[in-house]
Order: C-alpha cells, then structure tokens, then sequence
C-alpha cells in the first residue's frame, strides 16, 4: 500500500513529515497513516508539473504514443483489479462487488476512452482570403490540478486524468483525505505505464491545506474540482485572488425522478429509482434523492417504493453479495441521521427506515429512508443529504411536476418516467439540468457529456467535450503572400 505522495516519479513522505490517519469506513479501524501534503509538497509538485510540461517528452509527443501509454495504464488497472478494488472498498466502503464490477473497470474504461480518441481529433483551418492560411489548433493549458471527492475516488479521478493527460498536459491531483490510497496505487501504475516523470503527481492531504494550495498556485492553470458547491465557490475565489486560472465546477445535486401517471410498470420504475437512490448509499452527485410523483398513482408508487427499500439491507462491504455497503465516516452519517430527524420534527413522515445499522461494528451504516415531504423549503428537500434518503413529494399534473421538479438550486440530473413520447421530450426539454434520462436511470456512456447546471456547476466530464475543456484554441496565421 502506497502512502506518500508521489512526486516527480517518486514516492515522499510530506516535506514537514506530517501524516493524517485514513479510516475505514466499514468498521472504523485506522488503516494507514498517509503523507499530509501541505504548501510545500504542492509547489514541489507543481514545479515538477511544469518542468515536465516544458521538457515536452509528454506534451509534445505524438498523440497516438500519449493514447498506448493511457491504454496501457488501462490495462494494469485490470490486471490489478483485485488489490485496486480492495483499496477502494476499504477506503470508502463500497461493496466489493461494486469496487470490482464498476469503480475499476469503469475508471480504466475512462483511461481507455481518452487512449482510443486522442489521435482521431482534429483541427481546423480557417476560411480566409487565398493568401493566408489559417491553422486552427488545439494545444494543452500546461498544468492542471485537480481536485477530487471520496464517493467515487477512481471513477472521478479517471474522469479528470483521461482528458487531462490524453491532451498532454501535467497534473497534480490531490484525492480526498477520506480516500487517498486508490490514487496513489494509480500514480504507481501510471509511471509502470510509461507516464514520465513529473506528469502525473499526486498529493495527499486536506481541503484546507493541499487542496487550497492548489488553488493558489499561480503554477497551476486550471482546476478541474469535483464536490461539494461550498468548496467549489472557494476554487473560484482562490482563482481571482491568485492568477485568475480556468476553474470547472462538478458539484452536487437533488435530482428529481418525476413519474407522472401515465409510467408503464411501476415496479420496474420503483426499482430504479430504489438503485439511484441506494446505490452507492446515495453517496453519489447525481443520486435520484427527489420522488416527484403525480398523485393518481403516488400511494402505490409508495408502496412499491417500500418493498424496493427492503431489499437493500445495510450489510458488511467485503461480503460478495452486499448492495448496500457502509457510509464514507461517522461524522458523515451523523451529519445525514441530524438531517432526517430534523426533518420529522418538522413535520415529515418517515415511511421506511430513518436508523441507524450496524452490521459491521465500528462502522458507519445507515437503513435506506423514504420521507414524504411536500414543502419545497423543507432543507430535506431542498439539500443535497447525500446518504440512503429518497424524499417524495406528490404533483397535481403534469405542469406541477415540472415546476416541482425544477424548483430547487440544482440541476445536475433528472428523469421523467411516462409511456407519451410527446409528454416525455416535452418535460425532458423543460427540466433544468445537464443529464435529462426518459424511461431509465443512471444509463451513461464515455460518449456522452457528464456535469451540472444552476448551482450544480458548469463543467462536463466524459467524452470528447472533457477533452476540449482541457485544451486551448490556438491560432497560427501564415502568410501566402
Ligand atoms: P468536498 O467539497 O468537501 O471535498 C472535495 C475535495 O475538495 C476534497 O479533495 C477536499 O479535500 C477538497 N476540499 C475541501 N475543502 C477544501 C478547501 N477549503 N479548499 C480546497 N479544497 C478543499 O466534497 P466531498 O464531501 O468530498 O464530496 C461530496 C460532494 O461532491 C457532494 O456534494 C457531491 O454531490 C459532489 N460530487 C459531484 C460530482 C459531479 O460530477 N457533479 C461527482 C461526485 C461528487
């Protein structure tokens, strides 16, 4: 297990010699001391960055040698998918099922992606008058930081590292200090594949310290940040208080899953949003936390809401068969279980679950939790819990739903679920966020852009519009004359 940080191709320990215990969440045992990366070690870093940006032997190599070098990263993520998988369920408390079946392969999945498209890109070429000629490229930005959470620490992190490294950039990445190891066992994977030296640094440690260091560096030239919208307001100021560098936003949501009375099978629709919700233990930005159902057919949806939750009993992460696995810290989930009680002393129902669980001592487990709640200002509404808490709230009609649906802050995600196509292109047109699904939940691809709205943010990951975001448009005019 990698703890230090990794810089310029090597491991170190903090340049202060200062460590942060990284938890377990299933069981809450400590299950390393990591490198607590502070100023010092992030100027390393990010003089490393540069300094490999400027040598040129990744930026400026053919694109087709920076594509193997991603896909062979790739590949010995797959090879090593057992031990990346335990360190990601470990740090996070994942089932191990999930860690295997969908962090890894989708994260490689990722790397791959941006390996595959980065020499199918081309540029363009200006229309001018015939004596000139007009060369429209792109080129990287030079060093990235990003700047991750803990929900899906691999999957985020590829997200940022594919488009940012396929396009010839340097990074230094600071994962979460609730999850730190996944990255680092990358980082040592990455110089295997061929990554040079001072590309790909990663720095460990806390928001406050590494994190706004980052933000800081006038060495850095853009941030790509995944969390919370808190932390993401203070990346843009460090930005204007430093040297104004580019700043994408992935923030959280409160995404509305609108069934509207004419949905074709309910149990299939009350099973998935039962896995948009549980999965992952709603620790994830675009979880369908929001029920806005139209009030035909709301007690039924309720009742099979019911019996979906039921199937999602809180057990240990390390058991093949566990669905519903452990919640990121203790703090965490007492900041979640404070929401919900707050939220029925105020006149919520609870209708399932609402406590605690504790199948692995020491950790931190939450029953799955319906509430009904139809004031729009109820915080348990109107705020991102992330935890097992789906929130119903009951429509009028088509034209309350929509209005329902929308009025809230965010706009990461949303679905409609009805059998007219006509109904559903023409909600799906009116809900204000960046991923509209109709019929489904959660179906994605490489292909297809990722990111928020509103208060959600403003970036995209995925696909080919992620790799645009991490270059800049060049123009070289030559004279024919
Ligand atoms: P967070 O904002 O607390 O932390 C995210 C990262 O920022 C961590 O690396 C943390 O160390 C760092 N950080 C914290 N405080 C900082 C500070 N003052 N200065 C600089 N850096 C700081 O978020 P979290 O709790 O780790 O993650 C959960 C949030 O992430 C949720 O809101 C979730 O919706 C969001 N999220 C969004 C997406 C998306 O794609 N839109 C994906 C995953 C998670």
């Amino acid at each position: 297990m990698r703890t230090e940080a990794f810089i310029d191709g090597a491991f170190h320990p903090a340049a202060d010699g200062r460590t942060f215990a990284t938890v377990s969440s299933r069981d809450g045992s400590e299950i390393a001391q990591v490198a607590r990366g502070d100023v010092a070690d992030v100027d390393r870093a990010v003089t490393a960055a540069r300094r490999a940006f400027d040598r040129g032997d990744w930026a400026l190599a053919d694109p087709a040698q920076r594509g193997r070098v991603l896909r062979r990263l790739a590949e010995l993520m797959t090879d090593h998918l057992d031990d990346l998988a335990a360190l990601e369920s470990q740090d996070t408390g994942h089932p191990i099922g999930d860690a295997r079946g969908v962090d890894v392969p989708n994260a490689a999945r990722c790397l791959a992606w941006y390996g595959e498209a980065v020499d199918k890109v081309y540029g363009e070429i200006a229309p001018t008058a015939a004596d000139a000629l007009a060369l429209i490229g792109r080129e990287p930005l030079g060093v990235v930081g990003a700047v991750v959470p803990w929900n899906y620490p691999l999957i985020v992190t590829a997200w940022k590292l594919g488009p940012a490294l396929a396009a010839g950039n340097s990074v230094v990445l600071k994962p979460a200090e609730q999850s730190p190891l996944s990255a680092l066992a990358l980082a040592e994977l990455a110089a295997e594949a061929g990554i040079p030296d001072g590309v790909l640094n990663v720095v460990p440690g806390l928001g406050e310290e590494a994190g706004q260091a980052i933000g800081r560096h006038d060495g850095v030239d853009k941030v790509a940040f995944t969390g919370s919208v808190e932390v993401g307001r203070r990346f843009q100021v460090y930005a204007g208080e430093s040297n104004g560098k580019a700043v994408s936003l992935e923030l959280g949501g409160k995404s509305p899953q609108v069934v509207l009375a004419d949905a074709a099978d309910l149990q299939a629709v009350a099973e998935a949003i039962g896995w948009g919700i549980f999965y992952n233990a709603g620790q994830t930005c675009h979880a369908g936390s929001r029920v806005v159902v139209q009030r035909a057919i709301a007690d039924e949806l309720v009742e099979r809401l019911t019996g979906v939750a039921a199937g999602f009993v809180p057990a240990d992460p390390r058991a093949p068969d566990t669905v519903l696995g452990a919640l990121i810290t203790a703090d965490h989930l007492d900041g979640v279980m404070g929401r919900v009680e707050r939220a029925a002393a105020g006149g919520a129902t609870i209708l399932a679950g609402g406590e605690r669980a504790e199948p692995v001592p020491g950790g931190s487990y939450m029953q799955p939790t319906l509430i009904a709640a139809d004031d729009p200002a109820d915080p348990i509404v109107a705020e991102e819990v992330f935890g097992p808490v789906l929130v119903i709230q009951t429509a009028d009609d088509i034209e309350d739903a929509v209005r329902l649906a929308n009025d809230t802050r965010y706009g990461l995600a949303a679905a409609v679920w009805t059998s007219d196509v006509r109904t559903a292109g023409r909600v799906a047109r009116r809900l204000r966020a960046g991923t509209v699904w109709v019929n489904t939940f959660d179906a994605s691809s490489m292909a297809t852009p990722f990111g928020g709205m509103k208060d959600s943010g403003h970036g995209r990951d995925r696909s080919l519009h992620a790799l645009d975001a991490y270059t800049q448009l060049k123009t070289t005019w030559i004279s024919l004359a």
